[in-house]
């Protein structure tokens, strides 16, 4: 089957052990405030009109076959496109001189996707590496993703998915037999900021953590560190106590905030109203929030690498 993907990141270090090969998928069901991969919200393509590679040429205008784009009387951007109407036929990227019209992922048939993560099997298994799933969010294209897991375990590959936990627990329970490693991201522990920050509440992602923790499997929970938002001492001790309930030997990542992922929202025209004067955590910041989690007797694991990882998401 077909699947719509951002793309595939071959030697990435850091979503599992070992040297790995990430595919970020479309498609996520939260809507968090600060998402980094913005490209990945939308399950289908979506196409990006970047304004500052736009010679004004008008090329594209009279190409679209259901008159999506609206052309040179706006303001603010020269070219604006209906992504209600959209079909994705991509003539107009082909009709641009400039590269100024382009879709933000593509289409993938789960074989190929397969063989180009098995591409470098023999780096996984000399590392102690494998493949990892993530997005977007494995759980909204799911049998896309089970089908390119499970070409993948039958080499012997190590395979991770990394999900926000919204879903179907039955969806979710599919992806066991085919998974060596989840990378589960928690974001705010009270229920009523959860939704207003990702539109999504956060009772079924409990449940579903429950019940993996419940089934032993191999878990990494990561926490988002969204200056004033998640990065409070009271959310991530909230968050800690809850965790630390369902999984006391749990292994927690805290991944500082990244302000790369604002240049993203500029390319696709969004607002970054939200970003204003936010900046990564300071170290003695870090350390602070760490020795909170600690304090309930879990194991905190730095990530090192997560500003390199919105680079290799981002397109
Ligand atoms: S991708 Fe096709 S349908 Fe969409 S705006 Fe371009 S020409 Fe029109
Ligand atoms: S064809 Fe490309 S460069 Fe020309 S107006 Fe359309 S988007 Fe801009």
């Amino acid at each position: 089957m077909e699947g719509t993907i951002i793309d595939i990141k071959r030697f990435t270090l850091h979503d599992g052990p070992g040297i790995r090969s990430t595919l970020f998928l479309k498609g996520c069901s939260l809507r968090c405030a600060w998402c980094q991969n913005p490209e990945g919200l939308d399950a289908a393509l979506r196409l990006w009109h970047l304004e500052r590679q736009c010679i004004k040429c008008r090329s594209c205008e009279a190409t679209c076959p259901v008159d999506a784009l609206r052309v040179g009387d706006e303001q603010d951007a020269f070219v604006i496109v209906n992504h209600d109407r959209c079909t994705a036929c991509g003539e107009c990227v082909e009709a641009c001189p400039t590269g100024a019209l382009a879709f933000d992922g593509r289409r993938i048939s789960a074989a190929e996707a397969a063989a180009t993560l098995l591409r470098d099997r023999e780096f996984y298994l000399q590392s102690g590496g494998g493949i990892t799933i993530s997005g977007g969010d494995p759980l909204v294209q799911h049998e896309f993703a089970l089908e390119v897991l499970g070409a993948c375990r039958k080499e012997d590959i190590h395979t991770a998915i990394e999900t926000c936990l919204f879903g179907d627990w039955q969806v979710l329970e599919g992806f066991i037999p085919l998974v060596d490693l989840f990378i589960v991201d928690l974001k705010i522990a009270d229920e009523t900021m959860h939704e207003e920050y990702t539109h999504r509440p956060n009772g079924q992602i409990w449940l579903n953590y429950a019940l993996l923790a419940d089934r032993g499997v191999d878990l990494l929970t990561r926490i988002p560190l969204i200056p004033g938002i998640t990065a409070t001492e009271s959310n991530i001790h909230a968050l800690a106590v809850s965790i630390s309930r369902t999984r006391p030997d749990a292994r927690v990542e805290l991944m500082n905030f990244n302000p790369l992922a604002v240049h993203k929202y500029e390319l696709m025209n969004r607002s970054v109203e939200f970003f204003a004067g936010m900046s990564p955590l300071r170290e003695a910041e870090v350390e602070t929030l760490m020795r909170v989690v600690e304090a309930e007797g879990l194991t905190v694991v730095r990530e090192q690498k997560a500003q390199r990882r919105v680079q290799e998401a981002g397109r």
